[in-house]
């Protein structure tokens, strides 16, 4: 589609997709589920409390810290945790096509 010159990244990853079509609307069923972003760990009420109008996002799956190997299981992190996260990592140009909407 154009961007045969991208790296592959999880969107193109159909289990991305699937993930998140039933992550999403899970953790949105659940209040009491948790981000697991780095130094979060909040429900979405919680962060709502200094994020007001923050919502659920299909997270990045991180490497393995002991192994290095890519997880490939996705979570549900707050959008504002799971933007900031990958701002931080330098992955700008994967953010135009995580948000996709
Ligand atoms: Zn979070």
């Amino acid at each position: 589609m154009g961007n045969r010159n991208l790296p592959r990244s999880k969107h193109a990853d159909p289990a991305y997709k699937r993930a998140r079509a039933y992550l999403i609307p899970a953790a949105h069923a659940d209040p009491d589920t948790r981000c697991p972003a780095p130094g979060c760990g909040l429900t979405l009420a919680e962060k709502q409390r200094t994020k007001p109008g923050d919502g659920w996002d299909c997270g990045h799956p991180e490497p393995d810290a002991l192994t290095g190997q890519a997880r490939t299981t996705y979570t549900a992190w707050h959008s504002s945790c799971n933007r900031s996260h990958g701002a931080a990592k330098g992955n700008r140009s994967r953010f135009g096509n995580a948000l996709g909407l």
